[in-house]
Parts: structure tokens; C-alpha cells; sequence
């Protein structure tokens, strides 16, 4: 979502929000002429042909830009000397993240602000889909403790590909497949990852073009989600507390988590390391996008906080793709804001896998605007929850998605400093 239409000098958020208020204002407006028929029959599949997009692009997008990170780690060498250390780091500060933004979610539960009956409604309106999980679940691996590792091993990788709700499974390959080509002879493979390069950018290109749909796709949803919900504005005041649960989770990890971080892991004065991120977070903020910070954040790292130069070349560019701490917490709180919205109740077993593919997913998630958007939808369709409830957020998504990409560098850049510590 980062670049403006050239013609149009308004910025593409903007022209989102504008979307989503006209999409609600069309949508009373439609209600009180013709009732929710007119929006179901002539609005509201635009909106599922943008959700079909978004969707379409995800097995791919996850697939490469996951093949492509790992790759770029360069060598078996420097992985076992760094890597190690900063997959553990990674991780362990990701799965922190999800666990404060799943608490955050069901402490606050901002989609229970929305109307039961209107939520009732909504729930029949989603019964077929509830059919199809039903189905999904039937066919899944053993019942099992270790039913959820059954499952994450495909024996046919196209039909894992083949199937939105096996995002997990296409990871596990794409992580197989990646860390096999590092240890194959470096000129043997570099066209294999030149080839994924390429693609990487086509696909990246391909999420810009869906992406200036964004206006039009979240207007016709939006109307679609007032004739679901009849009309009824709690909707809004949901949707302005889920955005301060995400903001306050956000605030918690830069202002508490990794100051807390530093100071037991290394020497680094809390003080200077605030002054000197300040502004690697703001151009984090600004552009919304990780992959274009990493210069400021590679110059900032090294010349203001004396990391090495070895280890910030290493640790930063493998952050970009593969940590974001601000944005699996963002997904964790939106995945349990749109079950509450829908009415859906998560069970333990769900809750656990939404924190595993929030962790995992976000290790694919590509560093630019509304990257995690994308993702997002699979991660729904995995858990069993109609990826339509996207047309709930997608209006106040990117002030999100600067606030979290922020974080997201913060993170890389803390634990680059807890790597660097010898
Ligand atoms: N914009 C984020 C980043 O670049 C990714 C996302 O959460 O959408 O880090």
C-alpha cells in the first residue's frame, strides 16, 4: 500500500478509509431502499472477488518469498555460527509477541462489543462455511496428541498447495526445500535462487496491483458488512477498541519487552538505544514497510550502536522476512477480534494452532505495506474462520500496519544487539 496513484495524488490508505465510509454509507443508504438484497446481489461480490485475490496470491507469496529468505542466508557456515542463536532469538520473541496479542484479544474481546443478535445473524450467514470446516476437520490427520504434527507433514506437496487451509504444510516445505539448497554446491543452486529472486519481485508486483484495488474491494465489502449486520453502527465502536488493543500491544512490546530484552542481554544504555532507533522506527512508520527500512536500519545498527558489521549484514536481512514480532501480534489480536465478531467460540485446540501459524506465518510474511494482510486470510482459512471477516479491519489497517512494522524492525534490530553480544 506504500506508493500513491501517480494521477490521483491522494494516498492509497486514505483512498481505503474513504472506501470503507462510503461502503458504509452506501450500505445504510441501500438498506433502507431496496434491504440487503440489492448489496448481496450487485455489491457485495466484488468484495469476495478481492478476498479471492488476496487469497490467490497467498500459497504463492508464502511459498517464494519463505524459499527466498531462507536461501539468503548464503552459507551453512555462517549459519551454524549465527544462526542458530538468532532463529532461537527470533522465535522466542515472536511466540512472546503472539501470546501477548492472543491474551490481549481474549482479555479485552473487542468483537464481543459487536451486537449477540446481529452476531446470530451474521452466524447463519456463515453456516456453509461452517459445513466445509466440519468436512476439513473430518479429513484431517490422526485425533491424537501429535495429530497437529501429523499434520504438518504433506505427502503430496501439490495438494498441500492446493488448499488454502494448508498453509502450514506449504511452510514445512518451503523451510525443507530452502535449507536443503544451502548445503547443494553454491554454483548449482544459484540459478535456482536467482530464478526465486525473480519471482519474488513478480509476485511482490502482483500484490501492488491487488492492493490498488483495495478502495474499491473494501467499499463492497463494507456495504456487505452493514446489510450483514443490519445496520447496526456497534460495529464501528468494536472496531475503534480492537484498534487501541492493538496499539497498547504494540506499545507494550517497544516500551516494556525489549527494553527488558536489553538490559538482561546486553550493555547496551536503554537511553541511547530509544535515541538512536528513534529514527530507524520512524522510517519503519512512515513507509510501512520493513524491506525498504533495512538501509536505514543496517546503517543505524552498526554506526550508532556498534554492532558488527558481520553480524548486522547477517541478522537484519534475514530479520526482514523472517521476524516480525509486531506483526504476529497484530494477526494473533485480529484473528480472535474477527472469531469473536463472527460469533465463532475458539476452542484450546484452535487457539494453539492460531498461535503456531501466527508464529510460523509470520516468518513468511513479506516486509512491505499490508504484507501481513495477505497472510492473514490463510491463517483464518487454517483456523476455520471465513476469510470475509478480513472486511471488518481491512478500513484501519495500515495506521496498524505503520505501528507494527515499527516494531517489527525494533525487534530485528534488538536482537541483532543480543547476537552481537560475544
Ligand atoms: N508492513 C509490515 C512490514 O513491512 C508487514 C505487515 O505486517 O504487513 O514489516
Amino acid at each position: 500500500m506504500s506508493k500513491t496513484n501517480k494521477r490521483i495524488r491522494i494516498p492509497l490508505y486514505m483512498q481505503i478509509l474513504a472506501g470503507m465510509v462510503s461502503g458504509a454509507v452506501i450500505g445504510i443508504a441501500a438498506l433502507q431502499i431496496d434491504g440487503a438484497q440489492f448489496i448481496y446481489n450487485w455489491i457485495y461480490p466484488w468484495g469476495r472477488i478481492f478476498i479471492r485475490l488476496l487469497q490467490l496470491i497467498a500459497i504463492p507469496l508464502v511459498f517464494i518469498s519463505l524459499v527466498k529468505g531462507v536461501t539468503g542466508l548464503k552459507d551453512i557456515g555462517t549459519v551454524s555460527r549465527m544462526g542458530g542463536r538468532t532463529v532461537a532469538i527470533y522465535l522466542a520473541t515472536t511466540l512472546a509477541a503472539v501470546l501477548l496479542g492472543v491474551s490481549a484479544g481474549l482479555l479485552v474481546k473487542p468483537g464481543m462489543l459487536i451486537d449477540r443478535t446481529q452476531v446470530a445473524h451474521i452466524q447463519e450467514e456463515y453456516r456453509s462455511f461452517a459445513e466445509d470446516k466440519k468436512h476439513l476437520a473430518e479429513t484431517k490427520g490422526g485425533e491424537g496428541p501429535l495429530a497437529f504434527l501429523d499434520d504438518i507433514v504433506p505427502n503430496n506437496i501439490f495438494n498441500a498447495a492446493g488448499d488454502n487451509s494448508k498453509m502450514l504444510q506449504v511452510i514445512f516445505f518451503a523451510l525443507f526445500f530452502g535449507l536443503a539448497a544451502l548445503t547443494v554446491v553454491p554454483a548449482k543452486v544459484r540459478p535456482v535462487i536467482a530464478l526465486f529472486d525473480g519471482l519474488n519481485d513478480i509476485i511482490l508486483r502482483m500484490v501492488d496491483y491487488i492492493i490498488y484495488l483495495a478502495p474499491y474491494g473494501v467499499a463492497a465489502l463494507m456495504a456487505g458488512l452493514v446489510a450483514d449486520f443490519n445496520g447496526d453502527t456497534g460495529v464501528f465502536s468494536a472496531l475503534g477498541v480492537y484498534a487501541l488493543t492493538v496499539t497498547v500491544s504494540l506499545l507494550v512490546l517497544i516500551l516494556l519487552f525489549y527494553p527488558l530484552l536489553l538490559r538482561i542481554f546486553t550493555k547496551i544504555r536503554l537511553r541511547k538505544f530509544m535515541k538512536d532507533i528513534y529514527p530507524v522506527q520512524l522510517f519503519a512508520f512512515t513507509t510501512s514497510s520493513s524491506a525498504a527500512t533495512l538501509p536505514v536500519t543496517m546503517d543505524v545498527a552498526e554506526k550508532k550502536l556498534g554492532i558488527s558489521s558481520e553480524t548486522a549484514s547477517f541478522v537484519l536481512p534475514v530479520g526482514v522476512t523472517v521476524n516480525m514480532d509486531g506483526t504476529s501480534c497484530y494477526q494473533a489480536i485480529a484473528v480472535v477480534f474477527i472469531a469473536q465478531a463472527l460469533g465463532i467460540d475458539l476452542s484450546v485446540t484452535q487457539l494453539l494452532l492460531i498461535v503456531a501459524l501466527t508464529v510460523l506465518s509470520s516468518i513468511g510474511t513479506p516486509g512491505i505495506p499490508g504484507g501481513s494482510f495477505v497472510i492473514l486470510t490463510m491463517v483464518l482459512t487454517s483456523v476455520g474462520i471465513p476469510a470475509e471477516g478480513l472486511a471488518l479491519i481491512i478500513g484501519i489497517d495500515r495506521p496498524l500496519d505503520m505501528l507494527r512494522t515499527s516494531v517489527n524492525v525494533t525487534g530485528d534490530v534488538v536482537t541483532a544487539a543480543i547476537v552481537d553480544k560475544k
